[in-house]
């Protein structure tokens, strides 16, 4: 999955993804070791991990420039609709880590980013 996420990001490299244990969960990239950290168990299907992994692409997308968090967002959702993936299906994981201001700001754009 991260492999065709970058193909669609166009980045210059693709970080590897490590699964860690942390506690509150969450994801995380460091663009400079090239890796993206994610909490087992963060994302619970497919589309979860879509959107969490095109966030933290995001991130590398737009380095160096300060994003929002829904800037960002953003950019995951148009990066993973024209993929396939569900949309509102994917946000799900800012609500359960009740990031909700974010979700209904994703749930806007899901909305009208139609693959
Ligand atoms: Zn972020």
């Amino acid at each position: 999955m991260i492999a065709q996420l970058c193909i669609a990001a166009a980045l210059a490299f693709c970080p590897r993804v490590a699964e860690v244990d942390s506690f509150p969960q969450r994801a995380m990239v460091n663009p400079w070791i090239g890796t993206i950290y994610i909490s087992r168990g963060l994302a619970r299907n497919k589309d979860e991990l879509a959107f969490v992994l095109a966030h933290e692409l995001g991130h590398v997308h737009y380095l160096p420039y300060v994003k929002t968090e829904a800037e960002i967002d953003a950019y995951a959702i148009t990066l993973i609709v024209p993929l396939g993936y569900d949309c509102k299906r994917g946000i799900e994981v800012l609500r359960r880590v009740k990031e909700f201001e974010r979700w209904r700001l994703a749930k806007e754009k899901c909305t009208w980013t139609k693959n």
